[in-house]
């Protein structure tokens, strides 16, 4: 075999799995359809501080700090909450890729760019990738493939994976906004802006902020946008786009992230919160476990899809649970209309659960807040009708 690992992707967890493999002394190849890592940018760049640390990257990739938000109802109501701490940090998502691209290189991994993995096949011992990178085509063989090859991913489909439980489509931009740059990031909610996901607002500078929403059926998640810049003309009315993105988000783990000689990782894996669409925390935390069960699995010399299935298993026990319990909130946040949410945020809107989400709010694992948000009573009565149909319709707990 020409490499012991080649990995497809550089993105995040490609990067991330290839570092640590290298790092453990292993062959690497990372193959990259883009000219050069991080571009281009799809993504809001927001995260927790916990994702920073994971990265292994300091405050220079910093480009502001969150420490409280505003929810906006579909019919007025608003829910302010902050409790003078750090909750997320938005980054240069850009610079964030090309330092853990830097970092595998550095650890020994071979970096290839332009290069797109167009095929794979089996063959003893190993897989072989074969790649086209302008007009000429390479192939090499490794014994053990990665796909961190993003939510379309060619390796999963190769392999035949199973989806994720749910996705999610998003349009994004940075704009120029005349806005104060407070720390505030603004969340909108409603059928008509954001069908069954969020719109938002996340202040980067004096003068520039990341826009966007999402989707979770049919419609243009463009169209979603337009209506809500039009909705909001006291906030939106001065923005100018500088730059615009979008795509599909997975959201929730798929059955079975592995087979014979492959692991997927990241978005390929569907390692994303399926409440707020975040990929880089369970992504980078997912190629962690995929390069430990790499190395182990190389070291054995068995690459057998039941050797690897050791690392859905790791993913399962670390975060599983938190993405199951995510799956059913955002189950019944679905079946919500319009009114119930203005309810439930005027309900929230109180001293006492404004301080209960400022303490327990945390965007890595919601299911601390959630469980909490079940003694809030417009909320527990919804979660609890729909669950009681589920389960009377034998249909059981999504996610489960
Ligand atoms: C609009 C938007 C906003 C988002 N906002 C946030 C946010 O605020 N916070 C957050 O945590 N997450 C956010 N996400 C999700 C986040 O961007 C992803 O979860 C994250 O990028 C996943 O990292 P990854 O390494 O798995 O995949 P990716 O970053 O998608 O990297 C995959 C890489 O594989 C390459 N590739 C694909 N196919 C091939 C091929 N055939 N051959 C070679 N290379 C290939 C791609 O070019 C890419 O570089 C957002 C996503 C979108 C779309």
């Amino acid at each position: 075999m020409d490499y012991d690992v080649i990995v497809v992707g550089a993105g995040p967890a490609g990067c991330t799995a290839a570092r640590l493999v290298a790092q453990a002394g292993y062959r690497v190849l990372v193959l990259e359809e883009h000219p050069a890592a991080g571009e281009p940018v799809r993504c809001a760049g927001l995260v927790s501080p916990r994702t920073l640390e994971a990265a292994g990257l300091g405050s220079d990739v910093v480009v502001s700090a969150v420490t409280a938000a505003r929810i906006h109802g579909p019919l007025g109501a608003v829910l302010s909450v902050g409790g003078g701490r750090v909750y997320a940090l938005a980054v240069d998502r850009a610079a964030f890729d090309r330092r853990l691209a830097e970092a595998a290189a550095d650890a020994g991994a071979e970096m290839v760019f332009s290069a797109r993995v167009t095929r794979l096949e089996h063959v003893r011992g190993g897989v072989r990738v074969r790649w086209r990178r302008g007009r000429s085509t390479g192939e090499g063989t490794g014994r053990l493939v990665v796909g961190a090859d993003g939510p379309n991913s060619v390796v999963a489909r190769w392999c035949g994976l199973p989806p994720p439980p749910a996705a999610v489509r998003l349009w994004a931009a940075e704009v120029e906004l005349p806005h104060t740059c407070d720390g505030t990031v603004d969340l909108f909610l409603g059928r008509a802006v954001a069908p069954g996901w969020f719109g938002w607002l996340i202040p980067v500078g004096p003068s520039r902020a990341r826009v966007g929403t999402g989707t979770a059926y049919g419609e243009a998640p463009g169209a979603c946008f337009r209506r809500l810049a039009g909705r909001y003309p006291r906030v939106f009315g001065a923005m100018r786009v500088l730059r615009t993105t979008g795509g599909v988000v997975p959201l929730g783990l798929r059955p079975k992230c592995y087979g014979e000689r492959v692991m997927v990782v990241g978005d390929a894996a569907g390692q994303v919160k399926p409440i707020s669409g975040g990929g880089l925390y369970p992504g980078l935390l997912g190629a962690r476990l995929c390069a430990r069960v790499a190395c182990e699995s190389l070291a054995s010399g068995d690459c057998s899809a039941a050797r690897l299935s050791r690392y859905q298993r790791l993913f399962e026990e670390r975060l599983g649970r938190e993405f199951r319990l995510a799956l059913r909130h955002r189950e019944v946040y679905l079946r919500l209309t319009d009114r119930d949410v203005d309810e439930i945020l005027r309900f929230l809107n109180r001293p006492y659960w404004r301080r209960v989400i400022a303490a327990w709010g945390d965007t890595d694992y919601p299911s601390l807040l959630a469980g909490r948000l079940l003694a809030a009573g417009p909320w527990a009565a919804r979660f609890w009708r729909v669950y009681e149909k589920f389960l009377r319709a034998g249909e059981g707990i999504p996610g489960e």
